[in-house]
């Protein structure tokens, strides 16, 4: 069973805010931020755009506060939403220590018909007054999946914001595959994630340096 992760390079990435652009286009949802940030301890002062979204933790605090299991964690590490059983009721939001989630009001018309025609095989309409966040986005990987694509090698089973990053600094990947590339960068480089010392265990990875 894959484990899906993200690793991010902060030393390739340029603040242009394409992957939360991509995001907010395909998803409707403002599931991703870039935060711009000056690393004090950083020996350089470095001025870095931190790209987020989900961290899609392994120990995910958003899960147990929901009071109707809308909140699910897959078995390769994705942690999702069942809009379905989702009753907006915001526990979740309170409880991301990384600002992951919100509630969507807005319901914007899929535009652009033909950049990503499958929309995830998801309607919008089932997301309104919902609590939304990435999602990895699973049914591009699962559907991928099925006809034998290998997601963060296969552009079609690929995230939509790795997909089209310009400056090649987000990769996806199977953490339990050992030739993934996202193994690859954790193996040659230090990464590090965001707050680890709360105990969340993400599955996004970055390099500082
Ligand atoms: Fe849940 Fe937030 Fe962790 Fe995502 S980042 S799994 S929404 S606690």
């Amino acid at each position: 069973m894959p484990h899906w992760a993200m690793v991010i390079d902060l030393r390739k990435c340029i603040g242009c805010e394409t992957c939360r652009h991509v995001c907010d286009h395909l998803n409707d949802g403002g599931w991703r931020q870039v935060m711009d940030m000056v690393m004090k301890d950083n020996q350089k002062g470095q001025n870095l755009s931190i790209t987020m979204g989900c961290m899609h933790c392994a120990v995910p605090p958003c899960l147990d506060v929901c009071p109707t299991g809308a909140t699910e964690h897959r078995i390769d590490g994705i942690v999702k939403i069942d809009y379905r059983r989702c009753i907006g009721c915001g526990s979740c939001i309170l409880a991301c220590p990384y600002k992951a989630r919100k509630i969507t009001f807005d319901h914007k018309v899929p535009h652009q018909k033909g950049f990503a025609p499958e929309h995830h095989g998801r309607k919008n309409q089932d997301r309104i007054g919902v609590c939304g966040k990435c999602d990895f986005c699973f049914s591009l990987l699962d559907e991928g999946m099925k006809k034998g694509l290998k997601p963060g090698k296969d552009f079609e089973a690929t995230p939509l914001c790795v997909r089209y990053c310009i400056a090649d600094a987000m990769y996806f990947g199977d953490l339990n595959d050992t030739d993934s590339e996202v193994s690859r960068l954790i193996r040659e480089n230090k990464t590090s994630c965001l707050n680890e010392e709360l105990g969340t265990e993400p599955s996004v990875f970055y390099i500082l340096e």
